[in-house]
């Protein structure tokens, strides 16, 4: 099935998709006030705000219900900003629709449901409202794939997704971790949608939110959403990662916006001369790996013939060690050589163990 997606909110080239507003709306004034105040910036597109709070645990705020839908309708009709909230089951996408909600979103509790993504998609069946899906709470692509799928399937043209960065139970400078290959890999099976960063749930703190933003546009993303709060400390949910309206101005001020692509011809000729050396590069490392697998082949056989076990254990953290003290004199971090180095000694041993098996 070809899938198309149009645009979720239209913008001129270069210019980001700003979503902005509080994670929860607490009460009429809150949600009206915020909203007033980034309405005078200008370049707010559309105003967030939770109405239904998927909390990890019963007890916490699980937000105002459909009273907020009210708040969020003034917002569209005195403040003049399009509005979007959280949906997750049938009777979220009906009152919504109801209020005249301009844009749905999926949270990350939702998109790791089918079950939940079936129900919000039969609801808009024949509605043809923007939906943002964001990333599923694990870091699964299939999964993603399978809520945009869904959603698409049920008529709706206008999908984008957003990127909140994925859980993770090491130690971690983020609330969620990025896995920026995620979303770029999304974005390869997807060309055309638009990629939201979600700044806010991916850090999870205040002094790392302009940072992440910033990287989103280097990597070429279509627009942030934060969550913004007139009095951020006083939020209930969220508070340790929502900025003020003011605060806010500053972060979109500061971003530098990239260019895709120059028409320039100096610049063309340099990066097609890079380009091509990486190319090489890159084909160069396939061939040393087909060498490399060789090699394992023949050792294969060679051990077969002597009854000897494929893993040596001490000979592969050997090789481990030393690819790490060489990586780090070639500026390579101890991580990635370690990924690549498991990612090879697996294919060794598959070769291996094909020789082993054979007759
Ligand atoms: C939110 O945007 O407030 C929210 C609940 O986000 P997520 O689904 O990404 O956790
Ligand atoms: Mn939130």
């Amino acid at each position: 099935m070809e899938l198309t997606f149009k645009p979720v909110i239209e913008k001129p080239k270069g210019q980001p998709v700003i979503i902005a507003g509080p994670c929860s709306a607490e009460s009429e004034e809150q949600v009206v006030n915020t909203a007033k105040e980034l309405a005078t910036h200008g370049n707010v597109d559309l105003f967030r705000s939770g109405i239904w709070k998927p909390r990890t645990r019963p007890g916490s705020f699980e937000g105002v219900g459909t009273v907020g839908l009210n708040w969020l309708k003034t917002v569209k009709e005195e403040v003049g900003l399009k509005v979007t909230t959280e949906v997750a089951n049938r009777q979220h996408v009906f009152e919504a629709l109801k209020y005249g909600i301009d844009v749905l979103w999926l949270g990350a509790r939702t998109t790791v449901n089918p079950f939940s993504v079936q129900e919000v998609a039969d609801a808009i069946k024949g509605v043809d409202i923007p939906v943002l899906i964001k990333n599923p709470i694990n870091p699964d692509l299939k999964l993603w794939m399978g809520a945009i799928e869904r959603i698409l399937k049920a008529g709706v043209t206008r999908v984008g997704v957003i990127h909140r960065g994925f859980s993770y139970h090491g130690q971690s400078e983020y609330r969620n971790v990025p896995r920026w290959q995620i979303p770029i890999e999304l974005k390869r099976h997807f060309p055309e949608v638009q990629i939201i960063c979600d700044n806010s749930h991916i850090c999870g703190r205040r002094d790392t939110l302009y940072a992440v933003a910033q990287k989103a546009m280097d990597l070429s993303f279509d627009g942030i959403m934060t969550e913004v709060h007139p009095t951020p400390d006083e939020a209930w949910s969220d508070a340790a990662q929502q900025i003020t309206p003011a605060t806010f101005k500053e972060l979109v001020n500061a971003l530098q916006i990239r260019v895709t692509t120059s028409e320039n011809p100096e610049y063309k000729n340099t990066i097609d001369h890079l380009r091509q050396e990486i190319d090489e590069i890159d084909n160069e490392l396939l061939n040393l790996l087909g060498r490399r697998m060789s090699l394992a082949e023949n050792i294969g056989e060679y051990k077969k013939r002597n009854n000897i076990a494929i893993l040596q254990s001490d000979r592969w953290s050997e090789i481990l060690e030393t690819a790490k003290t060489v990586g780090k004199t070639k500026g390579l971090s101890e991580d990635f050589v370690a990924v690549i180095l498991k990612a090879i000694h697996q294919e060794s041993i598959n070769h291996q163990e094909r020789i082993m098996v054979s007759e």
